[in-house]
């Protein structure tokens, strides 16, 4: 490596990485890599989010190919040394996920009272009339709701 690169400089280039589920967020605002090691070969530590739910071999091959156009090599290993939470999604994050219609995730301390499952904002509205429908949406990392202000179901990023 001959360029003087930074953390900070890898993390602003792996934005360019985005969930292939969901195009609008990046890993980094995902929080899914969880660690960077500069040198020769930039080492990079990423902690799977929902078992089965983003496709973890497409973004490993995601990340090696965007450093690759940076000129940087580059090795992804994926661990569980850090357990991934929702909570990690950053709130640049939460943002793209409303305005890609998604309701962003609430706070897994507020979640651990069940009853809150059953409810979430309408990305649309802002409303609080909102009815679960299916907890289990189009992935596993999604789950439906009815808006009756709006009077159409909307997905919910399920906080985890
Ligand atoms: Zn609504």
């Amino acid at each position: 490596m001959n360029k003087v690169v930074t953390i900070a400089q890898v993390k602003e280039w792996l934005e360019d990485v985005k969930d292939p589920e969901i195009p609008v967020l990046s890993l980094t605002d995902m929080g899914v890599i969880t660690n960077i090691q500069l040198g020769d070969t930039v080492k990079i530590e990423m902690t799977p989010t929902f078992v089965g739910c983003p496709a973890i071999d497409y973004m490993k091959q995601d990340i090696i190919e965007t450093l690759e156009k940076r000129g940087l090599k580059a090795e992804v290993e994926v661990n569980f040394k850090k357990s991934w939470s929702s909570d990690l999604i950053s709130e640049k994050g939460k943002k793209a996920l409303k305005q890609f219609g998604l309701a962003p995730p609430p706070h897994t301390k507020i979640f651990k009272d069940l009853e809150i499952l059953e409810n979430a904002t309408c990305p649309r509205c802002n409303g609080a009339n909102t009815e679960l429908k299916n907890p289990f949406g189009p992935t596993l990392c999604r789950a439906i709701f009815y808006c009756h202000t709006c009077k159409e179901a909307f997905e919910q990023f399920k906080p985890l």
